[in-house]
């Protein structure tokens, strides 16, 4: 594993102990250790987000942390998944992160999704439309992530990998951290892939990160991942309304009155279903 200490340099980093398990972008506590080049990780700071999907055996492991802004990227092909973008849009709600849609392959067409992306521009979510192929957009991309620590997620094949070459320099280099001045440990971000963009951005990348699934677990609150649903939902007339056959729901109110899209309500409750399943064991 490797860190990079606030003078820049990258070292390898061992970890101490077994239960300490850092993820790329993890800012952390690093030790020299006499007589050898390798640091040691002693601690983890508190992060401020997280990805996180369920592993094999149904833990939830978490994949990078510290972004600010989830680069949700789609595309006319394969054609985009709306409950997916749903739910990496999610994932930044549930981590204060701010989202950004991305419809890459601009050049082969984006027409039919404008009413979707009017949508969720309404409810807060910008939209950039791109092609890494042909270099279109790639400069008001290049500002939005300025500044940010981002993280590309979207289906496989829509472009992130392009993307993403477009917006580095050289090599992809799988590393990165900061540290403390003096060198003395503290503050020291983590590790396996953490790239510097041009314009000023840090990307953080990681295996199985660019296609996520966002970790669900028993506590997550399903309604924090629809934006428009968890407004609405303080008008139902029960404070418990789960905005499925309640009589005085808002949000099925919303709906009908147009303000809600009910495709966003079905993912909603597609999404609750989930989470049922899950407590239910049936995940
Ligand atoms: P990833 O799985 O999301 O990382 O997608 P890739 O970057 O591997 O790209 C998947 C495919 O889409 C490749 O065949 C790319 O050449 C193609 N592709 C990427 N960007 C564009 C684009 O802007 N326009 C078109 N037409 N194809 C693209
Ligand atoms: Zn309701």
């Amino acid at each position: 594993m490797q860190v990079t200490l606030a003078d820049g340099e990258r070292v390898d980093a061992r970890i101490k102990g077994k239960r300490l398990k850092p993820v790329c972008g993890d800012r952390v506590a690093v030790e020299p250790l006499d007589m050898e080049s390798d640091w040691l990780i002693t601690a983890i700071e508190d992060r401020r987000s997280a990805l996180t999907r369920p592993n094999m055996r149904g833990d939830i492991e978490t994949l990078v942390a510290n972004f600010d802004l989830l680069v949700v990227v789609a595309a006319p092909e394969p054609r985009p998944d709306w409950f997916i973008v749903d739910r990496y849009i999610g994932g930044a709600e549930l981590n204060d992160a701010d989202a950004l849609l991305v419809m890459n392959k601009r050049d082969i067409g984006l027409d039919s999704y404008r009413e979707e992306l009017a949508y969720f521009a309404e409810l807060g979510y910008g939209s950039l439309e791109v092609s890494a192929e042909q270099s279109l957009g790639l400069d008001a991309l290049t500002t939005a992530v300025s500044g940010r620590t981002a993280v590309f997620v979207g289906q496989s094949g829509v472009g992130k990998s392009s993307l993403i070459n477009c917006m580095i320099d050289g090599e992809p280099q799988r590393v990165a951290s900061i540290s403390d001045k003096h060198r003395e440990g503290r503050h020291t971000t983590v590790n396996s892939a953490m790239l510097d963009l041009r314009g000023g951005g840090k990307l953080i990348d990681s295996p199985g990160v660019r296609d996520y699934a966002p970790g669900l677990t028993e506590d997550t609150n399903v309604q924090r991942v629809f934006v428009e649903i968890d407004k609405a939902s303080s008008d139902c007339r029960f404070a418990n309304c789960m905005h499925l056959k309640e009589p005085g729901c808002a949000v099925k109110d919303g709906v009908e009155s147009g303000t809600i899209s009910e495709r966003r309500l079905e993912s909603y409750r597609r999404l609750l279903r989930l989470k049922n399943d899950l407590t239910r064991g049936r995940y």
